[in-house]
């Protein structure tokens, strides 16, 4: 490194998602560490990106997103939230819902300014805040349901608060917000300038009838909101890195600042192919049905095992406590079991700014039938 080079992010190191997945392949490992399926994406969307190249879709979109998209997007936002969105002036296309995040804050922060976060905490959101000179306010979820304290927020909040980032489905819990914690999120921010930047990128992976209460149901926090979404995780598909945001108009203008000096646009042929492919509510609508039903393979084959499961109420992820099993500290308990057991998983005191450790190990559920079963055998021997 050159010597007169000062770090901007001097605590980060490598992602745990990489760690865990480079460990896995090296012990041959069933990966239930970082998420993302392991069964194939719909071959019908293969061919319209397929359709779409031939079609010589294949130079730059526009920087916002691809029109059609953006409609077909606006339509799905109506279908599900009955809300009215613009998808000129409020919905911007983006490479994958990380970038939507990084960008939201970035067209937000000044020096100093705060941003409220709930740890544990999507592993992107500190080095975020904090590479644009932000100051990060950690506040705890409780153990073990993870629900947020909202004294604690009111009594977190200053002058300078200038965001604050909610997630639900979340990752690393699953655990889910409810129409209380939206009322309660209403009452906080109320008569502040507070921005909400809320990460929806599991909105289609809930579980038990449950609603999803995305800000995009209530127009009185969207207009103070950035909405990030993945596509990749709506199709099975994250290593097509798509996304996008919605946010009010004033927002999006500061948002796309941004991302046109960064990526400018997004992959064409994928866009032309979603925009149709969106249209077909079943795709999404049937998503969670899917995963619940992997969520409950998984629960169920764990009862032969020692591990305990907490709850999940949404996204690709159930944690568990080893308690029964070993007093080690979960990233050694984590690495131990890739190698001697052959099973990766996620240690989630990594989603702790001061690596607090419950002892809690992160399982992403995603996975074929076969996974989950070698998995769930392996994981009953120890
Ligand atoms: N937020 C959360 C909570 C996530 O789990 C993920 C990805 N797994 C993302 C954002 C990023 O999504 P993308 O891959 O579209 O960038
Ligand atoms: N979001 C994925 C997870 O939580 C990982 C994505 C990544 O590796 N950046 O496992």
């Amino acid at each position: 490194m050159a010597s007169n080079l000062i770090s901007k992010l001097p605590a980060v190191g490598t992602t745990i998602f990489t760690t865990m997945s480079a460990l896995a392949v090296e012990y041959n490992a069933v990966n239930l560490g970082q998420g993302f399926p392991d069964y194939s994406m719909s071959e019908e969307l293969i061919s319209l990106v397929n359709q779409a190249m031939k079609d010589d879709n294949n130079q730059y979109a526009p920087v916002s997103g691809w029109i059609p998209l953006r409609e077909s997007i606006a339509e799905k936002i109506e279908l599900l939230y009955t809300t009215s969105i613009n998808p000129d002036t409020e919905i911007t296309i983006t490479p994958g819902g990380t970038y939507a995040i990084y960008t939201a804050l970035t067209s937000i922060i000044n020096s100093g300014d705060e941003v409220i976060i709930f740890e544990p905490a999507y592993d992107s959101y500190i080095p975020n805040i904090e590479i644009n000179g932000g100051r990060v306010v950690p506040l705890l979820l409780s153990f073990p349901d993870y629900k947020i304290d909202w004294v604690a927020v009111k009594n977190a909040i200053t002058t300078k608060t200038k965001a604050i980032i909610i997630n639900s489905p979340h990752n690393p819990t699953g655990s889910v917000l409810s129409k209380e914690d939206i009322n309660q999120l209403r009452s906080v921010v109320e008569g502040t300038n507070i921005i909400i930047i809320s990460d929806e990128v599991y909105e289609h992976i809930i579980f038990d009838g449950v609603a999803h209460q995305s800000i995009l149901r209530y127009p009185d926090l969207l207009e103070r909101s950035f909405v990030c979404f993945s596509l990749g995780k709506v199709y099975n598909c994250t290593g097509w890195k798509l996304g996008y945001c919605v946010a009010p108009p004033s927002l999006t203008k500061e948002f796309r600042k941004v991302h046109q000096f960064n990526a400018f646009s997004c992959f064409t042929p994928a866009q032309v192919a979603l925009s149709s492919f969106l249209k077909n509510k079943e795709a999404f609508i049937s998503l969670s049905a899917i995963m619940q039903e992997k969520r409950d393979y998984f629960k169920q084959l764990m009862t032969s095992s020692r591990f305990s499961l907490l709850e999940s109420g949404g996204s690709y992820f159930i944690c568990a406590k080893y308690n029964r099993i070993s007093e080690e500290g979960d990233k050694d308990f984590a690495i131990r079991l890739t190698k001697d057991f052959r099973v990766a998983t996620i240690p989630v005191s990594h989603f702790y700014h001061n690596g607090q450790d419950h002892h809690v190990l992160r399982f992403c559920f995603s996975k074929k039938k076969e996974t989950l079963e070698l998995a769930a055998e392996r994981l009953s021997l120890i």
